[in-house]
């Protein structure tokens, strides 16, 4: 497996870009996918590059959509967080699991969850319709919910072992910030299914409806998407599972000596966003510019 792997690499060590999936690396992009933490930002820095490539994107027209697993936010407050740190964002450039979440659960015929969720993000589902509820839910969602207390987890323990349909917005079992990694959702699923036996059905990110999502919003064939992301279960595993490019950056979760052992290969790899940026203009996707 590690000699195909090598076999297929290609390296080009003056600009730090090695390929390791199926593709070549001169592969066209036409549209791009960002993971937002530890891709685009950790905590409330950005991450070297990403301001000058987000804003070449939108000066050139080329399609972009931030896509997060972070389901402990609505999607307007990360509107208002990616302009706080200077990026053109608008919502229809943001799609987040809450968002899948709550198409999902329409369709599913969803009308009152018990949420185990941020204030916030209870109330995004209202002003879709839902009508969250303490007793008598037809359903349980769990989200990255940075409130979480004693009395939800023994409530939705009740309910996921009365065999309620159970949702969770994402697998992610941290989430990465300026102090180290924290749990996230994948953790609490983990909790639950050791107090109940019962796995959720996920809807975040690696799964298809997240793909169809982001396929959806930027309108372009799967094959022409780079999805770029920090973290093989999830960012590349989506991107190769559902024929976009798969792009990892290296500023986040996965280290460089984690391609090893993964079973999820990028296409390209790249120190940080920079590189991809210069991979952009090479490509033609992008303009080239002077920049060192
Ligand atoms: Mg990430």
């Amino acid at each position: 497996m590690l000699s195909r792997q090598m076999s297929r690499a290609h390296v080009h060590t003056n600009c730090r870009v090695v390929g390791v999936g199926s593709r070549a690396s001169g592969t066209a992009i036409s549209a791009l996918g960002f993971d937002l933490d530890g891709t685009v930002y950790l905590g409330s820095e950005l991450l070297p590059g990403a301001a000058d490539l987000i804003s070449a994107l939108a000066d050139a027209g080329v399609p972009y959509l931030f896509v997060t697993n972070n389901s402990s936010k609505t999607g307007e407050q990360y509107v208002a967080n990616l302009l706080r740190l200077g990026l053109p964002a608008s919502r229809s450039s943001v799609l987040t699991s809450n968002d899948v979440a709550i198409a999902h659960l329409h369709r599913s015929g969803v009308r009152r969850p018990f949420l185990v969720a941020t204030p916030a993000v209870r109330q995004e589902f209202r002003d879709h319709g839902f009508e969250p509820v303490e007793d008598q839910p037809d359903a349980v969602l769990i989200t990255f919910d940075t409130t979480l207390d004693y009395a939800k987890l023994s409530r939705a323990t009740g309910y996921i072992r009365a065999g309620l349909p159970y949702f969770a917005t994402n697998p992610d079992l941290t989430c990465p910030t300026p102090q180290g990694p924290v749990p996230d959702c994948g953790s609490f699923a983990a909790l639950f299914a050791a107090a109940t036996g019962v796995q959720p059905v996920v809807l975040g990110k690696p799964e298809a409806l997240m793909a169809e999502a982001l396929q959806a919003r930027l309108g372009v064939q799967a094959d022409g998407i780079a999805f770029v992301g920090d973290r093989l279960y999830t960012d590349v595993r989506m991107a190769r599972e559902n024929g976009f490019q798969a792009v990892l950056t290296l500023t986040g979760e996965a280290r460089r000596e984690d391609l090893v052992a993964s079973q999820y290969a990028p296409d390209l790899v790249f120190d940080d966003l920079r590189g991809l940026h210069a991979h952009l203009e090479r490509l033609g996707t992008l303009p080239s510019s002077a920049r060192g």
